[in-house]
């Protein structure tokens, strides 16, 4: 096949063009990140091998090779690992497959300074293109194992790249930066210094669990078809023996005085391709029959991809040093998705497969401990590091509660570790344990409102009685939030209740008096026929109509019924495409209000007012409205008022 010239997908060169122009200041993970995506190409290929013994492929000596070469100033990465088909090449390399790409780059744009940017792009990792932040044209030849041709691509970074056909090239692939010229004075970026080299080597890829190798001095041959200008190599000197530059140590498998924060930091990057610090590092080690260890790690934020499918879960699995899977979800559930780390096993065949891992015994006892830990961790950053467990909980809090629902034995640690906004504190989230210490004298349930906001929450008539007396209420506007509440009974005895759902039993907490019952009973002979009448007027609309104490400033308010299904949980439903019954909802009056009383002053006075039924239609709209949800017939409303205001003028 002839040399082909393909175009950068478009957010491609939008990231290539400023990996160009180096956003990111620390140029050195380069290197990181062309060793990461070697040492996963030698994963692959020893499991391939294992998979397949039909594989032709070389897996005596796997490992990776860094040669610079200081006159040429380019520096090469090779591994003889799974290496790429030419499709493969132009899929992986010439596109960015991650998702939250474009969202990333919009954010980029709206960056207003270089660390925010920065920021951005060490989130979102940018693998093999980081190699154009210090490099002017970067080639690379692969051969995929197994097959007979090669494929070399290359490029400046700047709008397209070329493909072509080798006969003979290597299995694996070979990487050859050519250094930007202007780093050549400047010690610190010459990376075609051992120096240099080693020291990166050594800092960030040094638990590597394959020998990274260092050739200072090329065969001449190979280098030959390699670089244009290849005369400059001298002939007669003997080529060193290569060096290795890591120790191979699995940091898991050492005691934790022993490593040092970086060093576990690179080993989470490595494994989440995340380019900033991990929160939490988790260790956790096993002996005995079922002897295991295991490294987990807190990221510090949640990645673009958090609740779309293609989130897998980043725990990897090692057998006796071994690398066997990424993501083994049998290791972790859903609601710890965002956990990364490794755990190692010593007693699992080396050829365990996924099936097996979730059908087996020791896996899930293995998974209850890694559950139980992480749980306890939060619980005690919470403790002890209030800061890192605020950051926490803000970016994985949402998904944590999912665990409420889907966990049922580990519900009591997870409510445990939960934090929510409530109306006794502006500023500061609470828990349900200071919940409780603050709940009122005769104070029975855990209020809680569920809504699309928090000022929605805020400014709801529901929320007015539990205001006035000065009973806390809690505020939950994540989705997730609108079914969990309903599979959560209680936390310390005490019930969740919903201040929109049912009937408000503020009286119930406060004893009441003779007097006050009878005052009660009193209105309810009072408003009888208006209710009758408004309830049968709005059966379209409504379930019921009665009298509440639930409101001081509004009319009105509509609730959910105590065994119903809320409009919110509703519209989730639809959204995952289940069918759910439309359930009618119930309006309560407040009979303290000008408008209510007046409605049944002139209801009693004449019951067939045509006028009537308008303000009826008003006073339900008006509930909607307040709570935030849509009205059926906007229009009509809308109408209906302007004719009341005209009258008014
Ligand atoms: P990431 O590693 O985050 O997926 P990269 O842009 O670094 O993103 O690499 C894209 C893909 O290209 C990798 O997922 C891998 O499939 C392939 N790739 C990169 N480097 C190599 C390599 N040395 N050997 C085999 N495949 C590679």
């Amino acid at each position: 096949m002839p040399t082909e010239t393909f175009e950068f997908q478009v957010e491609a060169r939008q990231l290539l063009q400023m990996m160009i122009h180096s956003i990111y200041s620390n140029k050195d993970v380069f290197l990181r990140e062309l060793i990461s995506n070697a040492s996963d190409a030698l994963d692959k290929l020893r499991i391939e091998s294992l998979r397949d013994d039909s594989l032709n492929a070389e897996v005596d000596d796997l490992h990776i090779e860094i040669e610079p070469d200081r006159e040429a100033r380019t520096l090469t990465v090779r591994d003889n690992g799974i290496g790429m088909s030419r499709d493969e090449v132009v899929q992986l390399i010439g596109t960015i497959a991650k998702s939250g790409t474009a969202e990333l780059l919009a954010r980029l744009k709206e960056a207003k300074d270089e660390t925010a940017a920065e920021g951005l792009i060490g989130q979102f990792g940018v693998g093999f293109y980081s190699s154009f932040m210090v490099a002017d044209e970067v080639s690379l030849v692969t051969r995929k194992a197994g097959e007979s041709q090669g494929t070399r691509w290359s490029s400046t970074g700047e709008g397209g790249y070329t493909v072509e056909t080798v006969e003979d090239a290597p299995q694996g692939t070979a990487v050859t930066l050519r250094l930007k010229p202007e780093d050549a004075e400047d010690q610190l970026f010459d990376y075609t210094s051992p120096w240099k080299v080693r020291e990166i080597v050594k800092r960030y890829s040094d638990f590597i669990t394959w020998p990274i190798r260092m050739v200072t001095e090329a065969p001449k041959a190979e280098k030959a078809s390699e670089t244009e200008d290849a005369e400059d190599a001298e002939g007669g000197e003997k080529a060193p023996e290569p060096e290795t530059l890591n120790s191979m140590k699995a940091l898991w498998a050492r005691s934790r005085s022993e490593v040092s924060d970086e060093e576990y930091h690179e080993l989470y990057k490595h494994i989440s391709h995340d380019w900033t610090d991990p929160l939490e590092t988790i260790q956790l080690r096993a002996e005995g029959t079922f002897e295991y260890q295991s490294l987990l790690f807190l990221p510090a934020h949640a990645p673009h991809d958090l609740f779309s499918q293609a989130n897998k879960r980043g725990v990897q699995l090692y057998v006796k040093r071994v690398f066997i899977m990424d993501d083994c979800e049998a290791l972790v559930p859903e609601y710890l998705r965002f956990v990364k780390g490794v755990v190692d096993a010593q007693d699992l065949s080396l050829n365990v497969s996924r099936e097996i891992l979730q059908q087996d015994r020791q896996i899930q006892l293995m998974r209850r401990r890694l559950v139980k830990k992480v749980l306890s961790t939060i619980k005690e950053m919470m403790a002890n590091r209030e800061e890192n467990y605020t950051t926490f909980w803000r970016e994985f809090g949402r998904v944590v509660k999912e665990g409420l629902l889907n966990d049922p034995d580990n519900r009591d640690a997870i409510l445990r570790i939960c934090s929510f906004v409530s109306t006794h504190d502006k500023e500061r989230l609470t828990t349900l344990a200071r919940y409780v210490e603050r709940m009122k004298e005769g104070q029975k349930h855990i209020y809680y409102m569920t809504g699309e906001s928090r000022t929605a929450v805020e400014n709801s008539p529901h929320l007015e009685a539990f205001q006035a007396k000065g009973l806390e209420v809690l505020i939950l506007t994540d989705p997730v939030d609108e079914v969990w509440v309903g599979a959560v009974p209680e936390f310390e005895g005490k019930q969740l209740r919903s201040i929109a759902q049912g009937e408000a039993e503020l009286d119930a907490e406060e004893e009441q008096g003779e007097e006050a019952k009878a005052e009660k009973e009193r209105q309810r002979a009072e408003f009888a026929e208006l209710l009758t009448w408004l309830g049968e007027r709005l059966r379209d609309e409504v379930k019921e109509v009665r009298l509440t104490s639930r409101l001081t400033v509004s009319p009105a308010c509509v609730v959910t019924d105590a065994g119903d299904v809320t409009p919110a949980l509703q519209n989730l439903y639809r959204a995952m495409g289940q069918e759910v019954p439309q359930s009618k909802r119930i309006l309560e009056l407040n009979p303290e209000h000008g408008l209510v009383t007046g409605l049944r002053k002139a209801h009693a006075t004449d019951a067939d007012d045509p006028g009537l039924g308008e303000t009826a239609e008003l006073l339900y709209g008006m509930a909607l409205l307040a709570e935030g949800s849509q009205l059926a017939d906007p229009a009509r409303f809308a109408k209906l008022l302007a004719e009341r205001l005209e009258r008014t003028l």
